[in-house]
């Protein structure tokens, strides 16, 4: 009896190893898309047309990145029930330095839990939907539901600090995006990325291929890169993020921008981990 338990913990020992290490799997990711609820975002970034792209584009995990806001992602993730497409609810938040970070979570709740925190950081200022577009939130249902008034695409008054440390309490993961642009980026707004920010990775633009942003900013050389589209349109979402994880988590995308185990990131089909 004790020799088949011995055999038994053998086989789950041989095959976590296998899962983990041989055969973990490979996953085309998206994390940076806005939907309407963006006020720069076009009408046609509604679930059900971001997943048919996403599925066009042999996607497996998008992430739905409003500006300071979580308010569509119970839609996006209602949409997402049907398909074999994982969808992490998150926000790409502006701080008071004007830097642009992704916020990334596993569930729902998390999401809306942070969300609360940056609205009780959003100066109150209206928006001008003639002047920005609407702001449009949708159902869980994925019909218009009502306009966001208050105007989402502005600085909050977190620090780039605040939100790091506050969404890694609150089990996410930032992300600063679009590190490469001359506007809205922690490098051209910091100068440089803090090193004693839990900053699992750093997100580089459409505009820049992962070898030239690596012989760009060599200060980056400690973070692995993901690329994203920052889709405001569907045509606008990209395919060029590979992610080896034993899970679709957060917490597996940052063990694998950090090299762990036989995770690993590709970008345009270059490693991109930390060098
Ligand atoms: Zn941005
Ligand atoms: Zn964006």
């Amino acid at each position: 009896m004790r020799k088949n338990k011995v055999y038994l913990y053998l086989y789950l020992y041989l095959y976590l190893y296998l899962y983990l290490y041989l055969i973990m799997p490979f996953f085309t990711a998206d994390l940076h898309v806005h939907t309407v609820l963006s006020a720069c975002a076009e009408p046609e970034m509604l679930p059900e047309l971001i997943l048919e792209r996403a599925g066009e584009l042999g996607l497996d995990l998008i992430a739905v990145t409003d500006h300071n806001s979580a308010e569509n992602a119970a839609a996006m993730l209602h949409a997402a029930e049907d398909t074999a497409i994982t969808v992490w609810p998150g926000m790409e938040v502006q701080t008071r330095e004007e830097v642009h970070l992704l916020c990334l979570f596993d569930r729902l709740p998390q999401a809306l839990a942070w969300q609360e925190v940056v609205y009780a950081n959003l100066p109150p200022l209206k928006n001008r939907p003639s002047v920005f577009g609407q702001q449009v939130v949708l159902a869980e249902d994925g019909e218009p539901l009502s306009y966001n008034d208050r105007l989402l695409q502005t600085s909050t008054f977190l620090s780039v600090d605040e939100v790091a440390t506050q969404v890694q309490g609150m089990g996410g993961l930032c992300i600063p995006a679009h590190v490469d642009r001359p506007v809205y980026s922690i490098i051209a707004n910091l100068g440089f990325v803090p090193p004693e920010l839990s900053l699992p990775g750093v997100e580089i633009s459409p505009l820049i291929t992962a070898r030239d942003a690596r012989a760009r900013f060599p200060q980056l050389a400690r973070y692995g890169l993901i690329a994203n589209g920052d889709a405001h349109r569907l045509c606008e979402m990209l395919r060029r993020t590979t992610l080896k994880l034993a899970h679709r988590t957060v917490a597996e995308l940052a063990l694998a921008l950090a090299g762990e185990g036989e995770r690993g990131v590709w970008v345009d089909g270059m490693r991109s981990g930390p060098v």
